[in-house]
This record gives C-alpha cells, structure tokens and sequence, in this order.
C-alpha cells in the first residue's frame, strides 16, 4: 500500500494502468530520452543529470541566432533580451523551492554559491565558531566547508562538528539532530545539511532544524541539490538564512549549468552582512554609471557577481517551464507514489539480494532510493547498463535509483524491478 492509500500490484498490466491514470504522464513526451538498441532506456539517474527537454535545443538556438544577427544588441533586442535574461526564471524558481521572488536568483554553479553564502552566512567568533554538517555529506560541501573554516583561522578538526549515524544505522534521526543543536548551539555559527542526503536519499526535517537552531542563534543553511525539483520546498516559511542547490540533477537544466540561490527576506536590505560583490549585484538604474560604490539590489540578486551565461539560461528554462506546468505539489503526489512502487516491488524480490537503505517513511525521503547489493554491486551495474537500464554506483556498493516524477513512469519502475529480477535469481 502506498501512503495515499493505493494498492500496489506486481504486474505489468497494474503499473500501465497506474501510468494511464496519471495525470502527469504527458511530460514524458516532452523529454529526449537516451535509446538503448532503439528503444528508451530506463533512465533512473534523473538525480545525477536530469534529461535533455525537448525545447532546450530550440531555447538555445535562439539566442544564438540573436547573436548571430543582432551582435551586442542582442543585449536589447534579442528575442528574449540578454539584460534581464536571468528574471525570465525568476518567478518560476520561486514557485519551485517556496519563496518570494526576492529571495532567489539563479546564477553561477553550486560550490561556488556555497561558498558566496558562508561568506555572508558564516561569521565565526571565538565563542560560535562551528559549524554542523552531515559526516556523509557530499564531497564538495565538505572541502567548501573546512576550507571556510580554515579562511577564519579556525580548526576543521575542532570547528566542524560532524552528525553520524547511531551504531548499526544508516541514516540520522531527526531527534539526534536536534539533540546536538541544543547540546551545542551556543557554539554553532552554522548549521548546514544537505537535504536530501545524496548518498541515503535521507530527506531532513528543515522546518524543526531552522526552528531548533535558530533559537540558539545559529544560522541555517541547506544545499538542495538533491532536493530542488524533488521536495515540496516552502523556503520562505521554513525560513533557513540561505539555500544553494544546482539545476543539473532533477531540474534538467543541462551539465553543469547554472545554480541556484535563496537567502531570506529577512536578509534582502541587510547591508551588514559581509559580501562578495560584483556588478551583476549592483543597482540596475545605476549599474551602467560605473561608478566605484556598490549598491546592493535588495534581495538575493544582490550577491550576483557576473553577467549570465545566456544559452545555459536558456536550456533551463525549457525545464522550469515544465514544473511550472506540473508543479510541485503533483509532482510530489507521483513521486510518492513512483518511489513507494518501487520499494514495494524491490521487498518482492529474493531475500538478501538488496537492501534498501533509503528511509521506508515517504517524509523522510524524495525520489531516489539507494540500494545496497550483496554480491558484487559494480558487476550487476554493468549488466544492468548492457540492459538498457541506467543508474549510478557509489562506492563501495550502492546503486542509487531515481524516478522522476516528471518523466519516468510506473512501467520504467515495473521493467526495473523485473530485469533486478532476472539477477536475483542468477
Ligand atoms: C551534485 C552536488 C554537488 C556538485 O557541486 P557542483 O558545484 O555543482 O559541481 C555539490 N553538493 C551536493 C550536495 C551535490 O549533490
């Protein structure tokens, strides 16, 4: 049984009625999906490089015809002129994580906007100098991290306080989190989790975690990378200080493309805050005048430093118009159920052959599950890839599988399940 109560068969002819009665199901066609001898592959990596939308190519043909004909007015002129480009996604971000247009922007790649986020959001002082992260946080949050850490003088081994799982579990508790907060808080500067945890599919409780640190005066941050297009995000309700996330996985914004940024509302007109500036920041009115002085736009378009990557912005709004089209709320809806059919069919499958290590409650997770295997998981994903399945490793042995709700279908799920099947039984 799925949590909105639907109950699950183990049959093909139940996972296409199931995609027969959704009502996201067109979406799928509004996707390239890589073939495998002629066919669509099962493409369950919607978490590490979300699919090509169908208008990406157009989008960015676009604006390099613009160029091509208009040159440096393309600035004005262009179709979608190239001055304000970025406010074209602007309103559709804000929908998608739960924010006010003011508190977000996209711009530059996500280490990077980590980065420009602590400078502003991590003060230390000899008194608050820590920092709470995720021992299993990804990797690049972690150098980010002490390498903040070590800028202010202070000692990663001291000043980064790690959460790790209680002996024999997997994943964190939430009471465990918070009983740290209240333990240490009075040492936290910042807390910064990344929501879902990459590796378990772990998603956190945002709300109780701002809640409890920002009572001892600690600042929050979340990395979103794998919770942007996954979770039912209300950021500004929420009320973290700032978030980052990247538009490559779930927002299928293309490789390496642009990331994304929000710092509340409550820090818009803050002019206290420490800062990385840049002319992109800068008032627009006056931007051209070129005068010495920063000006902040208020809002999270103020930490902008440079000038736009026109075509990267044009692939992703292709994308953003697409869960602008679904939204969030029905996205999560399939979700649910996509990610619940799948664990339900993984349980059918011979005892001892995986183990699921993502959290069995539907809150505490997103789309993606993280399988751990028991006999030669690097093996099985090469059999897996020559059948046309595709999914990613970590090692040492867990294979990570995402439905996306806005293209995968019951049927990719059922299909997985049986070809997991066929190796089960090896
Ligand atoms: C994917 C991911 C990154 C990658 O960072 P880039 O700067 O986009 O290369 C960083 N942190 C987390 C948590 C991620 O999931």
């Amino acid at each position: 049984m799925s949590s909105e109560g639907v109950r699950f068969e183990a049959s093909e002819e139940f996972a296409r009625r199931m995609d027969a009665e959704d009502p996201l199901r067109h979406f799928r066609d509004e996707f390239l999906f890589p073939l495998h001898h002629g066919e669509q592959s099962i493409y369950l990596v919607g978490n590490s490089l979300g699919l090509q939308p169908r208008k990406a190519k157009p989008y960015v043909v676009e604006a390099l015809e613009d160029w091509e004909k208009l040159g440096v007015e393309g600035h004005f002129a262009a179709r979608h002129s190239w001055m304000p480009y970025h406010e074209l996604l602007t309103e559709q971000t804000a929908r998608l994580v739960g924010a006010q247009p003011l508190e977000v922007v996209v711009m530059n790649t996500l280490s990077v906007n980590l980065h420009l986020m602590m400078v502003s959001f991590y003060q230390p002082t000899r008194e608050r100098s820590k920092i709470l992260m995720e021992a299993g946080a990804f990797p690049s949050d972690q150098y980010a991290v002490a390498s903040q850490v070590r800028f202010h003088g202070y000692s990663p081994e001291r000043d980064i306080l790690r959460l790790t799982p209680r002996p024999g579990e997997e994943t964190l508790r939430t009471e465990d989190i918070l009983e740290t907060i209240e333990r240490h808080g009075r040492e936290i500067a910042l807390v910064m989790l990344g929501n879902v945890n990459y590796l378990t599919g772990q998603a956190f409780d945002m709300a109780a975690i701002t809640r409890a640190a920002h009572r001892h005066g600690c600042r929050v941050g979340f990395d979103l990378a794998h919770g942007a297009g996954n979770l039912l995000l209300s950021l500004h309700d929420t009320g973290p200080d700032f978030a980052v996330w990247c538009s490559y996985k779930y927002l299928n914004g293309g490789p390496g493309t642009l990331g994304g940024v929000f710092v509340h509302e409550r820090h818009a007109r803050n002019n206290a805050l420490p800062r990385f500036e840049g002319w992109w920041g800068h008032n627009k009115q006056t931007r051209f005048q070129m005068g010495p002085d920063f000006d902040s736009i208020p809002g999270a378009e103020g930490w902008q430093l440079s000038n736009p990557p026109i075509f990267q912005m044009a692939a992703l709004r292709a994308s953003m118009e697409l869960f602008d089209r679904a939204t969030m709320p029905a996205l999560r809806r399939k979700s649910d159920l996509l990610t619940g059919y799948l664990e339900f069919l993984l349980d059918r499958l011979p005892p001892g052959f995986v183990r699921i290590i993502t959290p069995r409650d539907p809150k505490q997770r997103g789309a993606h599950l993280s399988l751990r295997f028991s006999k030669e998981p690097r093996k099985l994903l090469e059999k897996l890839t020559a059948q046309g399945v595709v999914c990613d490793f970590r090692s040492p042995d867990i294979i990570r599988a995402a439905p996306a709700p806005l293209y995968n279908s019951f049927l990719d799920v059922y299909r997985f399940a049986g070809v997991l099947e066929g190796h089960a039984r090896d």
